[in-house]
């Protein structure tokens, strides 16, 4: 038996509660890890809540992240004891999640963990850390160095806005972040690393088709009007990475950009992104991110207090990184 957080459906309503699990209700998989850390995401919020039609199948085990011990394994990549950590294929939505002491994966799915990380890090990286990562990589994939000029981060007090900060800055890039909490988050924007702070309302207004270039690239979390106007902003030959919908998911934009600057827009997706591509990032994030980022404010919290918690995280009372721990 191990302990898990257990979805159900009853009338309509999602019920969240910790239980004892038989291992061979386990699903299918190649291999069994003994989970030490998950961590709490809006997306699990809207889960465990029910707020957020995110499983469509019950009863199911909450948790898009996890990382902890390999316990037994049928595929030869993965021996027991190995260190390894899992975000995104749909674990946690429609695969039972990491919110229990036993999770059951494809082989395919995990990453081994990076030499200097412990599972702990890990979640307090996570799929956020991991998509920031991948949206650095797009803008160096798509040619740009710390020498072709400004770089613009949207969101950038969130979670993925702030790594994306971090990593740019530690890359020798200058950083421009944008903030609708410039007050209150400024100043640790600059901590981090960002050179200018831009006000969310400079770029709130409607985009001219073209608008004078300010930025090199970006890095786009909020999309909507706000990457139509960072679109209308960019240099000739400049990119952005789009990742996110914190503004909403349209975009009211024209061709101009692409045709008469040469823009491109890049769409980075954390949750399908290839084996090879996703080990490299969490390998280059353990060598990138200072000790620093791991003493982030933030909590640890156990699988009982998880339920309370996610109805606080889709109201948005909660500040910084919830790790849950399982062992
Ligand atoms: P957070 O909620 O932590 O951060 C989003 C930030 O965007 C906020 O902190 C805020 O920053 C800013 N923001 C919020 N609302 C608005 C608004 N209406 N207009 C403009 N700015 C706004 O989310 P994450 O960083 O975890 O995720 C960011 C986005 O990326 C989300 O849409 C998420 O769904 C998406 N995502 C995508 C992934 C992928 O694989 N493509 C993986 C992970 C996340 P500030 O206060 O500084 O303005």
């Amino acid at each position: 038996m191990f302990k898990a957080l257990i979805l159900n459906q009853q009338d309509n309503k999602t019920l969240a509660q910790v239980g004892d699990v038989d291992n061979n209700q386990l699903p299918d998989g190649d291999v069994t890890v003994a989970v030490e850390f998950s961590s709490l995401n809006y997306k699990d919020g809207l889960a465990i809540t029910g707020a957020g039609k995110i499983i469509r199948q019950f009863p199911m085990v909450p948790g898009i992240d996890f990382s902890g011990t390999v316990q037994t394994s049928t595929d030869s990549r993965y021996q027991p004891g190995d260190k390894v950590v899992l975000t995104g294929w749909g674990v946690g939505e429609n695969h039972w999640g990491g919110m229990a002491e036993l999770a059951r994966v494809k082989a395919d799915w995990l990453v081994p963990l990076p030499a200097n990380l412990t599972c702990e890090q890990t979640m307090v990286i996570g799929t956020a850390g991991l998509t920031a990562m991948l949206c650095v990589q797009a803008l160096e994939d798509a040619g740009l160095t710390p020498d072709s000029g400004e770089i613009l981060v949207t969101g950038a007090s969130g979670g993925v806005g702030s790594v994306a900060v971090t990593l740019l800055a530690k890359l020798g890039y200058r950083v421009a972040a944008v903030t609708g909490r410039a007050s209150q988050n400024g100043e640790l924007l600059k901590q981090l690393g960002a050179t200018t702070i831009v006000e969310r309302s400079e770029l709130e207004e409607a985009a001219k088709p073209l608008e004078k270039q300010r930025w090199a690239g970006a890095i786009d979390t909020v999309g909507s009007k706000m990457l139509a106007k960072v679109l209308s902003q960019l240099d000739y030959n400049g990119v952005v990475a789009a990742c996110g919908l914190a503004g909403g998911f349209d975009l009211p934009t024209t061709v101009m950009p692409f045709i008469l600057r040469n823009v491109r827009l890049q769409g980075v997706d954390s949750v399908y992104c290839p084996y090879e591509k996703r080990q490299q990032a969490w390998q280059r994030l353990s060598e990138l991110l200072p000790a620093s980022f791991y003493q982030q404010a933030g909590q640890t919290v156990t699988l009982e207090q998880v339920p309370e918690l996610a109805q606080a995280i889709i109201q948005g009372q909660v500040t910084g990184r919830t790790l849950v721990k399982l062992s």
